[in-house]
């Protein structure tokens, strides 16, 4: 296991619904960040998104509707949190440290 300070510091304190397809990340040391809804569903790295061995994308952008946001966010022990999405998705688990990277992407243009 990590060490727990290091892992609080880097945890997010509050998520919201800043717009229709925009989410906005506080994390603990401060820092705000907005993401994109719709990039954040694609980035899923789950069993059914991403070929566990092959690491090959599985999931085709084309099925995710413009507008998927997601229904319930909760924490996984305190390292991660599980999104569950309007397109039905929910086994989606994106660790803290994949979602800071993740911030402030700019969403796919269509
Ligand atoms: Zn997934």
């Amino acid at each position: 296991m990590p060490d727990d300070a290091a892992a609080l510091a880097s945890a997010p304190t509050k998520i919201d619904q800043t717009g229709p397809r925009e989410l906005s990340i506080t994390w603990a040391d401060g820092v705000t960040q907005a993401i994109d809804a719709r990039s954040l569903r694609l980035a899923c790295a789950c069993a059914h998104c991403v070929d566990e061995w092959s690491g090959e994308p599985r999931l085709d952008p084309d099925t995710v509707p413009d507008d998927v946001h997601p229904l319930r966010i909760e924490p996984v022990g305190r390292y991660a949190l599980h999104i569950t999405w309007s397109d039905t998705h929910d086994s989606g688990i994106y660790p803290f440290r994949h979602l800071r990277t993740l911030a402030n992407t700019t969403p796919p243009k269509r």
